[in-house]
């Protein structure tokens, strides 16, 4: 039997299967024949058997759950066939279908009886509110509206013991209290039973007015079904990784979070952190497709080393994350886990023809010993992680100890979180420059954290943590917050200055970032055309089809989009064609180099014709001399960034150095003004 089983869930199913037996016998030998010369009868046993064997699978907060719609017609058939019909029935279905999925035996008698006492008690309350005959059902005779009543207090007998049966079982099973699996579920679950058992006298009255109803019947249930696998596949893009199948970030976040909070004290699960180690040398000299290739087959690999329950994430490029839920043996489950894994990974891959060897390090964080949240599990996994890598160890469960070795990574994170709640985190703003007119095309804005003992921190301290531990989220949202507080500010001021925030690859995943957007730009009652966002070429390619659609739901809100870092990615044309974006923005490493190095100067100039011919404009960053701006006036960029122009800047300083570049530039820029338009642009 099922090993990973807790005792106490074993008992308590097999306790519920044995009373279930017992009233299935009796009912069964004081029973009249089943009226099987009855259409009616037939029919509803159709329905259930039917619906049993094509569950709805519904997208939940947690896991998909498993639906069916058979409980409308097992209490339909109840009250027109009688309790044994269906008993009977019921047994039978649900019986065939968990054969078929080969659910373990306790689990398959479980279910009958918990069926059986829920139709048992239904029943009960039939006969003694309504006088129904229970035994016989109604046959033939139909169904009074004085009888409504009790078909409605009947179906509640029927939820009250399914979810109180069903609900202890789970509560077992996750270790928690039933009040705890109900208080998180009890919403979802009464709504269903209330719409599902309410179909059932519509179903009698249908079939008592004319089988050819039944048809009609049908079409309603049909449609609900491809709506929910339409949705559910929908739901399953936005929140899975397109290259492997995995659960994306977010969704394994999600998954942490719901374990935490449906398990609550009892929570008890390991998250493990993987990265492969030659993954960046592969990815280099073999090119990105063969790093996606071998990507693809980690997939696979990684599900078929870990138990059913677990769940495997990619986290982002070569970062993958497991849970694993309900350990019964605490770290002993997880080691053994992370064991598997290795062994699954150590076997050579083949990319179309090439062999290659990868190794990983996986860091493992227990819950609740390490941690009791999501933050601090996936940061102590990781440097668990890093640990693993130094001492070239597979894998290694997070130990106080190592924190030595990463001190300043432990307290960043912890800062960082207070820093989002009570403040800390600013903006500054670097101008950019309109190359035609001389005029400030826009703002982009930086963001700067002033730490209360290491002084002020540039991004390159804290985005990368910021990303590893999931508070990327809460600080996007909150340099968001702040730029369009400013912009609005400007406005107020009467300067219209366009503001480009950085998004990062998480963001662009996250199928609830474009939602997010449109409600701070209503908050601050700006339209969208007040807002660009930077999104690194690279982040794009992490996952082209979703920064695609996230891109594209964003572009409809009128959001301009403009692709940071270019030329260090991988974008085929092609995929760039098809991006929705505005600018191009040419990465500085080619335009620091560009007055000393040939083959910079030529990828800046080629980087400015391609962007023109697909219509983008083109911005150079990093412009820290006079003959670099020239140069690339020269070449026709659009717009230019960088030192030389202006350093970035807090916000208060901007209105003074706008008023000193417009002196500057009364002088000079009409004049380039006419050089350029001279040249027939
Ligand atoms: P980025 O988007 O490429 O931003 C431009 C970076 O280049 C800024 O560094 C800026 O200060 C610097 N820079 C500007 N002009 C010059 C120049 O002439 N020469 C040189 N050498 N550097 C110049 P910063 O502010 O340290 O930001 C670094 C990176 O951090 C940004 O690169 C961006 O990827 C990321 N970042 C900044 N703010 C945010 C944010 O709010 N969210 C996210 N997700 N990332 C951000
Ligand atoms: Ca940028
Ligand atoms: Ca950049």
């Amino acid at each position: 039997m099922n090993s990973r089983t807790p005792k106490g869930v074993l008992r308590f199913c097999w306790a519920i299967s044995l009373a279930g037996m017992a009233v299935f016998a009796a009912v069964l030998a004081a029973a009249p024949a089943l009226p099987v010369e009855d259409a009616t009868f037939w029919l509803l046993t159709a329905g259930v058997v039917v619906a049993e064997l094509f569950p709805l699978r519904i997208p939940r907060r947690g896991d998909d759950e498993a639906v069916t719609i058979a409980t409308t017609f097992s209490y339909a058939l109840l009250i027109t066939s009688g309790l044994p019909a269906a008993i009977v029935v019921q047994a039978a279905a649900s019986v065939i279908q968990d054969a078929l999925v080969r659910k373990p035996v306790w689990r398959i008698l479980f279910n009958v009886g918990q069926y059986t006492l829920s139709l048992g008690a239904a029943a009960l309350v039939l006969h003694a509110f309504a006088a129904l005959p229970v035994m016989h059902g109604l046959q033939g005779s139909s169904l009074e509206t004085a009888d409504f009543p009790a078909v409605v207090v009947g179906a509640a007998a029927y939820f009250l013991v399914n979810a109180t049966v069903v609900g202890i079982a789970v509560a077992l099973y996750r270790q928690a209290t039933v009040v705890e699996y109900l208080r998180s579920d009890a919403a979802f679950i009464a709504m269903l039973a209330a719409v599902l058992l309410s179909l059932a006298p519509v179903v009698i009255a249908s079939i008592s007015y004319s089988p050819a109803m039944v048809p009609l019947l049908i079409a309603p249930f049909v449609l609900v079904h491809r709506f929910v696998r339409q949705s559910s596949r929908a739901q399953h893009a936005a929140t899975h990784d397109s290259l492997t199948s995995l659960a994306n970030r977010e969704r394994f976040q999600e998954l942490v979070s719901a374990t935490i909070e449906d398990r609550g004290e009892r929570a008890h699960f390991a998250v493990l952190l993987l990265d492969l180690d030659r993954f960046k040398e592969i990815n280099d000299t073999l090119g990105h497709h063969y790093g996606d290739h071998l990507l693809a087959q980690v997939g696979p690999r990684l599900s078929l080393a870990v138990r059913s329950t677990d769940v495997v994430a990619r986290l982002g490029g070569d970062e993958f994350g497991v849970l694993m839920r309900d350990l019964p043996a605490g770290s002993r489950t997880a080691l053994e886990g992370a064991e598997r894994i290795r062994a699954a990974l150590s076997q050579p891959f083949d990319l179309d023809g090439f062999v290659v060897e990868v190794d990983s390090s996986i860091g493992i964080a227990m819950c609740p010993e390490d941690g009791r949240d999501i933050e601090t599990l996936l940061q102590r996994a990781d440097v668990a992680m890093y640990r693993a890598k130094e001492t070239h160890s597979d894998y290694l469960l997070y130990n106080s100890d190592y924190d030595h070795h990463s001190p300043a990574r432990l307290a960043l994170v912890s800062d960082l979180r207070q820093a989002l709640d009570r403040g800390g985190i600013e903006l500054w703003y670097q101008p950019k420059l309109d190359l035609a007119t001389g005029a400030v095309s826009g703002v982009e804005a930086l963001v700067r954290w002033e730490h209360p003992t290491l002084g002020m921190l540039q991004p390159s301290a804290f985005i990368d943590l910021a990303e590893r531990t999931g508070l990327i989220k809460p600080l996007t949202h909150r340099v968001l917050e702040l730029a369009l507080t400013q912009r609005r500010a400007w406005l107020a001021e009467g300067l219209d200055l366009l503001v480009a925030v950085n998004v990062s690859a998480r963001s662009l995943l996250d199928r609830r970032f474009p939602g997010e957007v449109a409600r701070l730009l209503e908050r601050y009652e700006l339209r969208p055309g007040a807002l660009k966002l930077e999104i690194t070429e690279s982040s794009i390619m992490a996952d082209p089809i979703a920064a695609t659609a996230t891109i594209g739901e964003l572009r409809t809100l009128g959001i301009e989009f403009g692709v940071d870092d270019f030329g260090t990615g991988y974008s085929s044309l092609a995929h760039l064609r098809s991006l929705p974006v505005s600018e191009l923005k040419i990465d500085k490493g080619f335009v620091l180099r560009m007055g000393s190095t040939a083959g910079d100067a030529a990828i800046v100039r080629s980087t400015i014709d391609l962007g023109h011919n697909l219509g983008l404009r083109v911005v150079a960053e990093g412009v820290e001399d006079a003959d670099a701006l020239a140069l690339l006036r020269e070449l026709g960029c659009d717009e230019a960034q960088g030192f030389y122009i202006a350093r970035p800047m807090p916000a208060p300083e901007l209105g003074p150095w706008l008023s000193r570049h417009r002196e500057r530039s009364a002088t000079v820029t009409p004049l380039d003004a006419r050089r350029r338009l001279g040249e027939g642009r």
